[in-house]
């Protein structure tokens, strides 16, 4: 059974980023008849929140990504690092037992002190090995005097890791560019890194789809997998998704909470199609709204190799194809629901809200574009045709918006009006807006009652 994982640190919202490798492996793990888990790294004890964990949780199930297996989900053990202590301590102990890790006493002074030199020699960041030589009767006898030491993988001389990266294609790490990394801290808690492997092991996850800035971390992780003999999963390292100017996404470079574009209004398969562009190009035959269909088209080996570069313009796009998707009728329902004074309106809506939308593709627009439709504007000056106008448009059937176009049109050529003398100050009165809805769907939507009251309110 093929199983993909999420796996977020609850350190902050869930980004761009985040978002595209939940999907990513949600759409895998569907696309096989698989599993998605939800799993919470939340190893860093001082940084993680559980509001961090619940608005993660909360933008997934907004996006439409549902899991088979995660915290929220009863289930025989935790989903959540920080609960699964007993796990990381009988691995470790394994560990131990076959002599794959040995304790380190170094003091941080010192270890800052290593950086220190490496650095300035440019040589990548490594621990030198220096408790490895530690006879382990002293280490023993240290650990009885109350010392604590961290514990580190021992990587085996010459040892390197290989790995063919579905995305990048094959890896190498020799044991010399990673130094013996640390698995268990010297407060007895695992690290990420240790934890990680552990749970991807004991949760059966098949392929590990992430971020390409984990691949050094990758390389340490099956340093682990390969010392305990346990299957090695595939992995698939999405390339880094940039801001405009080629940078990495933060902070200051644009990159915006999920629920910030919830907040704006944004339409999940809006943001879903988006993300599903950054690093992947779904078949032409696809749904780019419809996950069941993005699912059936997806497949790892085509996740393209360069970073692909967010641009808000693109996810507007997708926002307005997905508006128009959803269409007049639906979109009338959700504007009465967040706007309870277009009710009477709503079955007149669709025509107006599909003429709109281009221009405001937000409900949030919408409502604003047609709040003249329950909010009389304050009436400007009126032309003498006016009255009878209102009287012909009350008798007026049947009330369809082509109708009513072929009446404005004869009556204002039996007025002898010119095109701008008449729709605009008609505009006016009826709207309060110099520009808009084409004014048959206006007077259509408005009904004839209301028009005749617009029109001879003056
Ligand atoms: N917890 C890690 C992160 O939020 C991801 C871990 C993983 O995918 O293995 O970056």
């Amino acid at each position: 059974m093929i199983r993909t994982r999420f796996a977020p640190s609850p350190t902050g919202e869930l980004h761009i980023g985040g978002a595209r490798t939940a999907l990513f492996n949600y759409l895998f793990a569907r696309s096989m008849g698989g599993q998605f888990l939800l799993r919470i790294d939340d190893t860093d004890a001082e940084r993680s929140r559980r509001e961090h964990e619940s608005q993660l949780l909360e933008d997934l199930r907004w996006l439409g990504l549902t899991w088979d297996a995660g915290p929220d989900i009863p289930s025989e053990s935790s989903f959540r690092q920080s609960e699964r202590g007993e796990f990381y301590e009988q691995w470790m102990n394994r560990l131990r037992e076959v002599g794959a890790v040995y304790p380190c006493f170094c003091t941080e002074e010192r270890l800052a002190a290593l950086r220190e030199e490496q650095s300035s020699r440019g040589e990548p960041l490594r621990y030198d090995g220096c408790c490895r030589s530690l006879p382990p009767q002293e280490a023993q006898r240290r650990m009885e005097a109350g010392e604590r030491p961290c514990w580190r993988l021992a990587l085996p001389e010459g040892y390197s890791v290989s790995f063919d990266d579905v995305v990048r294609g094959p890896q190498s790490f020799p044991a010399g560019t990673m130094g013996d990394f640390v698995v268990q801290r010297n407060d007895g808690s695992p690290t990420y890194l240790f934890a990680s492997a552990v749970d991807d092991y004991l949760m059966g996850i098949t392929h590990v789809i992430r971020g390409d800035e984990h691949v050094p971390n990758t390389a340490r992780q099956l340093a682990i997998i390969d010392r305990m003999g346990w299957l090695r999963p595939v992995f698939a390292h999405i390339p880094m998704v940039l801001s405009a100017d080629r940078r990495k996404l933060g902070k200051r470079t644009g990159s915006t909470p999920i629920r910030k574009y919830r907040e704006r209004g944004f339409l999940p398969e809006a943001l879903r199609a988006y993300l599903t562009t950054l690093s992947w190009t779904p078949g032409a035959e696809a749904d780019p709204f419809d996950l069941a269909s993005l699912a059936a088209s997806f497949s790892i080996d085509r996740i393209a190799q360069s970073s692909p570069v967010h641009d808000e313009k693109h996810l507007l796009y997708w926002q307005r194809e997905a508006m128009k998707r959803r269409g007049g009728k639906a979109l009338a329902r959700e504007l009465v629901l967040m706007e309870p004074r277009f009710e009477p309106l709503e079955e007149r809506l669709a025509p107006l809200v599909d003429d709109v939308l281009d221009e405001a593709p937000f409900l949030l627009e919408l409502s604003r574009a047609l709040s003249f439709l329950w909010k009389r504007p304050a009436p400007k000056s009126r032309e003498p045709w006016m009255q009878l106008l209102s009287t012909e448009l009350k008798g007026l059937t049947p009330w369809t918006p082509e109708v009513i176009e072929g009446l404005l049109r004869s009556f204002m050529k039996n007025q002898g009006l010119k095109g701008r003398d008449f729709f605009h100050p008609l505009r006016l009165l009826l709207t309060g807006l110099e520009s808009g809805v084409p004014l048959p769907l206006v007077v259509f939507a408005l009904g004839g009652e209301e028009c005749a009251e617009r029109l001879n309110l003056l």
